[in-house]
């Protein structure tokens, strides 16, 4: 399966691509792309561009997480029936959806799916959670430099440094528990499952 990535920046899309290569339980063909600074209002304007290029080079999925960062509401199952309204509302997840391109599909090309995930408060959340999920029962209730803090111990580190944090942890947590303990992360999964359907 080939992915291309919408993610904030190379080291969150190695340590997605590590989460979706286990919930997908298969390697994909993954193609990192570099998109404009500006946390969701970056990724919604690069959309568009990736999906149309993803679509033209036969690519099966496009994998778009951001942050949260604070953003009310926050989403839930109950948004998916109005989500045009949510959106309207602030709901970072219901934005990304109804910002998706409606692209044409049928053969030759494959479909195009998309997979959505907006981290609660941060990616770090979910990392913290595998790093130490006996303490951090409630790893989404954190905000960013908390989050930063207590996963690497700094708010700042150079990219090899947070990759050696945060690779072997997208490794090794427990996806069913990290289901249950973020649910940012259980819609996330849920989306990526889909690329398959
Ligand atoms: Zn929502």
């Amino acid at each position: 399966m080939k992915i291309a990535y919408l993610v904030e920046d190379q080291s969150d899309f190695a340590v997605i691509n590590v989460l979706v290569r286990r919930i997908l339980n298969e390697e994909p063909e993954a193609i990192y792309r570099e998109r404009r600074p500006g946390g969701v209002t970056g990724v919604r304007g690069n959309l568009v561009a990736v999906a149309w290029e993803a679509w033209h080079s036969e690519t099966n999925g496009v994998v778009v997480v951001v942050d949260n960062d604070g953003a009310l509401p926050l989403h839930e199952p109950a948004h998916l029936a109005a989500q045009k309204t949510q959106a309207d509302k602030g709901c970072n997840y219901c934005q990304l959806v109804t910002s998706l391109p409606e692209l044409p599909g049928g053969p030759p090309l494959p479909p195009l799916r998309f997979a959505i995930g907006v981290a609660v408060q941060a990616l770090e959340a979910w990392l913290l959670f595998g790093a130490d999920r006996k303490q951090e029962r409630e790893p989404e209730k954190l905000d960013r430099r908390v989050l930063k803090q207590k996963l690497y111990g700094a708010q700042r580190l150079p990219r090899p440094q947070r990759l050696a944090v945060g690779k072997p942890i997208a490794e090794n947590v427990k996806l069913d528990e990290l289901s249950q303990a973020c649910p940012s992360f259980s819609y996330f999964a849920e989306s990526v499952r889909q690329l398959r359907s």
